[in-house]
């Protein structure tokens, strides 16, 4: 599964991903943001900082969650994963095409989902 067309900017705030077999992905950048694979959201260390509140990943930016989010830039890694540069300083997390379309927040893959549990 590749994508044949990625649109950064998509409309209100959204990433939108056209994939090669015709179908179309649009993820809101918070929810993006949210699900990045990286150690740091997804360790146990992202989990402790959740707790006491803090930013994740972005130490250095007190005025985190003021600014809307949304992807400064993104850049292929290899031929299957994209690197997302957030607004919020975050760049580490490596979003595979894989996992981007077992993210697609469409109807028809969350019934899809939801069948196969
Ligand atoms: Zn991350
Ligand atoms: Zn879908």
């Amino acid at each position: 599964m590749s994508p044949q067309r990625i649109q950064l900017h998509g409309p209100e705030g959204t990433l939108v991903i056209e994939w090669s077999d015709g179908h179309r992905s649009t993820y809101p950048y918070r929810y993006l943001r949210d699900r990045c694979p990286c150690a740091t959201c997804t360790g146990p260390d992202a989990a402790q900082a959740e707790k006491h509140g803090e930013p994740l990943g972005a130490p250095a930016l007190p005025i985190f969650g003021t600014e809307a989010l949304k992807p400064r830039r993104a850049e292929l890694v290899g031929r299957y994963a994209l690197q997302i540069f957030w607004s919020d300083g975050h760049s580490s997390g490596i979003y595979t095409f894989d996992y981007l379309r077992s993210l697609c927040p469409c109807e028809r893959c969350t019934a899809g989902r939801n069948a196969a549990e």
